[in-house]
């Protein structure tokens, strides 16, 4: 049900409040010492990609987390975000060319978030005519996912709508692009209701929150308010019934193939499998189908007794991304016991970043792979809350 040396056993560590604290300021003020002229970070060995200045693994999403964690409170630091954005936002266009998927608006790869920073430093409606036109490109185009298709931009058009409720704009484009979204749900005799998600060229049912059917699922999750509650409610009853028939359960534990039954290699992170499944799916109604509630514990459960993860300590594949699944459940059922395995994730995820910065000499500086995601995370164990960066808020 998953790879049990990409794990290890979580030794005894309490939860310590002030040593949660004191690893988010470390993060922020080590993220300010190194970062070279033009607020460009150095890259990770770790991260494919050398140079990026994405949201997703590049300049720019440690750049907004830095901006939080100061919104926040937690970090004290001088940092000049309008000078930062400037420059990772030519070299982030810059690099778009080369990207798949050029043809897409992209929310985690191309410029869409930059731009939303500089709208909430400037108030300048111009970049709101330029984020316009860029996020409706994904009226109309095939793919169907968070990455790099509507499904991020309909999260971007959330954050929008929520901060201009009276220009209509924001609003139009998610009703054209949820629309278009939910008439694509197909179903499927072995699965239920799914999508086919067409990324890199090939047409697969993809379950993660990434690349697959549960980041469409949070899209409109996170929408809800802007969609007819029939419709909604018709919807979430669907979705429950593919959560379920795609999780590989026991009588313990449940968890999640990267592709819906192709169960030769089960990850277990919040990218491909149960930790994502979880986090995403988790605002989804209560008591309607108690299949489905009972697969979300059984993989919360899974991910406590796999332990952390070996890869990293981040978001994306790392063990905050895990512990992040424990905090949506705390969320969800409002029991303690999910609220302290989260903490105890959130230590060992401390030592992990610690280890790792001596091991590579330097820090991992990106939001979804990085230190700065961890800090997030303590800073949501700390508060007791259970808020994805740049999803469930910007
Ligand atoms: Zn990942």
């Amino acid at each position: 049900m998953y790879i049990k040396d990409r794990h290890f056993s979580l030794s005894d560590k309490t939860w310590n409040i002030n040593e949660a604290k004191v690893a988010i300021q470390e993060i922020a003020t080590d993220a300010i010492q190194h970062l070279k002229s033009g607020y460009l970070w150095p890259s990770h060995p770790l991260d494919d990609d050398a140079s990026s200045h994405s949201f997703y693994y590049g300049t720019s999403g440690v750049s907004w987390a830095l901006d939080y964690l100061c919104r926040e409170d937690v970090a004290d630091i001088e940092f000049n975000l309008k000078f930062a954005l400037k420059n990772q936002l030519e070299k982030c266009q810059a690099e778009l060319v080369n990207m798949p998927h050029t043809e897409n608006a992209s929310y985690l790869f191309g410029d869409i978030p930059i731009l939303m920073m500089q709208f909430q430093l400037s108030k300048d409606q111009k970049l709101l005519d330029e984020l316009a036109s860029k996020i409706t490109v994904n009226n109309s185009q095939p793919t169907r996912e968070l990455m790099w298709g509507s499904a991020g931009t309909m999260i971007a058009l959330t954050h929008l709508q929520r901060w201009l409720p009276n220009d209509i704009r924001w609003e139009q484009a998610y009703q054209v692009q949820s629309t278009k979204l939910m008439n694509e749900l197909q179903e499927n005799n072995e699965f239920g209701f799914m999508w086919k998600i067409d990324v890199y060229g090939k047409q697969q049912y993809f379950l993660g929150p990434m690349h697959g059917n549960s980041g469409n699922v949070l899209s409109l999750i996170k929408g809800r308010h802007l969609l007819k509650n029939s419709d909604y409610k018709e919807f979430c009853e669907k979705v429950m019934i593919s959560t379920v028939r795609t999780a590989v359960t026991d009588h313990k534990y449940a968890n999640w193939p990267p592709i819906a039954g192709k169960t030769d290699r089960m990850l277990l992170q919040y990218c491909h499998g149960a930790p994502g499944m979880l986090t995403a799916l988790s605002e989804l109604p209560a008591d309607i189908n108690s299949e489905f509630d009972e697969v979300l514990l059984k993989g919360g459960e899974l991910i406590w007794d796999a332990g952390p993860l070996r890869k990293g300590f981040g978001l994306c594949h790392g063990t905050a991304g895990n512990g992040f699944a424990f905090l949506k459940l705390f969320q969800r059922t409002n029991n303690q016991i999910w609220l302290d395995r989260a903490r105890a994730f959130a230590m060992k995820a401390i030592e992990q970043h610690r280890q790792a910065k001596i091991l590579f000499q330097q820090g991992r500086y990106a939001l979804w792979n990085g230190d700065v995601g961890l800090a997030i995370f303590l800073n949501e164990c700390i508060k007791e809350t259970a808020n994805f960066p740049t999803i469930d808020n910007f």
